[in-house]
């Protein structure tokens, strides 16, 4: 069993210092377990919070024990009647080529209704982080202008694909002309902006791409970019706080943005974590899976093979050097 485990706490970026590969028996399930082998494993940028001293929404990973993370596996051995050897299931099963459940956590998967992979992308948790951010807490009217930032990725890619399915101007941040180019010419937004060739144009370029201002802004990195979305926000604006990516690495976050023009906009900026509503996506279920079968939604993965290449890749997840949802092929399904 091929285990990548936490070997000590990253001060600033994440090196592969900090992580322990290490080949282990295949652990034995006990009554009301299974086992199962890994497939598919999501790298998610939030395992750099699991990585830290400090504590974040959920528990730190311990010293020494596997990482954590989303899989998807194939049941080999059970004892426990709600799964059958063979059953494909979506878990959280961490960074570890077979593990034992006792299922309360996973969710079968039928693997004729689309591909397994996309239980960890766009029909996964990022999917329904696009659907929760944008249509519980943006609330998207027909006409609005919506900026996403991390536009190419997992989460970013679908908010602005959802954002014109409602009629809306989706204009995406990424790093990079060919994000950027991907993001209008395959998923259809109306624009985006490359925030590392604009520098400090990046306020112009945005305003350029975004002429009637900000209604919607979907919050991913933070930074620079932020500071520059800000003060475009339309009155009444909503900002789904999604995530922080810039500042996962720093050891002491900068500050936020200018709390007076967020008064003086009226605007609304709600934190969210998807899991707390893993339970009310019946809207999602409804919507999204028949539009990615349609072609309405596209999604790209961004696929490392082998599980020993998880360190390096997660590293790279923290700088943008993934392009599209990232996993980790860890078995042939
Ligand atoms: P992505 O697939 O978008 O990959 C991360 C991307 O972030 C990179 O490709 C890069 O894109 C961008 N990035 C990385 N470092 C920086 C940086 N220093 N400054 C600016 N951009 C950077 O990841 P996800 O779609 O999975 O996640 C996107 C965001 O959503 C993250 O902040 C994540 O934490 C958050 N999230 C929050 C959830 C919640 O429940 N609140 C659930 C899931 C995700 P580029 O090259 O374009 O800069």
């Amino acid at each position: 069993n091929r285990r990548v485990l936490l070997k000590s706490r990253p001060q600033g970026e994440p090196t592969l210092a900090n992580f322990d590969i290490v080949d282990q028996p295949i652990p034995e399930p006990k009554d009301g377990e299974y086992l199962s082998r890994t497939i598919w494993m999501s790298l998610d940028p939030y395992m750099r919070g699991r990585m830290a001293e400090a504590k974040g929404y959920a528990s730190n990973v311990n010293l020494g024990d596997a990482m954590v993370g989303g899989t998807v596996g194939q049941v080999v051995k059970s004892k426990n009647p709600r799964f059958k050897e063979g059953d494909y299931v979506v878990e959280y099963a961490g960074w570890q080529s077979y593990a034992v459940s006792t299922g309360d956590m996973s969710m079968k998967l039928d693997p004729d209704a689309a591909p397994l992979s996309t239980a960890l992308s766009v029909l996964g948790m990022p999917g329904m982080t696009a659907w929760w951010g944008l249509m519980e807490i943006g609330k998207p009217k027909a006409g609005e202008t919506v900026v996403v930032s991390a536009a190419s990725g997992a989460v970013g890619s679908v908010v602005g694909q959802l954002a014109k399915l409602k009629g809306c101007r989706a204009v995406g941040i990424a790093g990079g002309k060919d994000k950027c180019d991907y993001v209008v010419n395959e998923l259809g937004f109306d624009a985006c902006v490359d925030y590392r060739a604009a520098g400090g144009n990046l306020f112009k370029e945005l305003r350029a791409a975004a002429p009637k201002g900000i209604d919607i802004y979907f919050e991913n990195v933070g930074g620079a970019v932020q500071a520059a979305v800000v003060p475009q926000l339309n009155d009444f604006a909503r900002v789904p706080l999604c995530g922080l990516i810039a500042h996962y690495n720093e050891m002491q976050m900068s500050p936020g943005p200018d709390w007076r023009l967020l008064l003086i906009k009226r605007a609304t900026v709600t934190g969210f974590i998807v899991s707390d509503h893993f339970g009310q996506m019946a809207d999602f279920w409804k919507e999204v899976p028949a539009a990615v079968k349609a072609g309405k939604i596209k999604y790209r993965e961004d696929i490392v093979k082998g599980i020993e290449n998880a360190p390096e890749a997660f590293i790279g997840l923290l700088k943008g050097r993934n392009f599209g949802k990232l996993l980790v092929q860890v078995a042939e399904d």
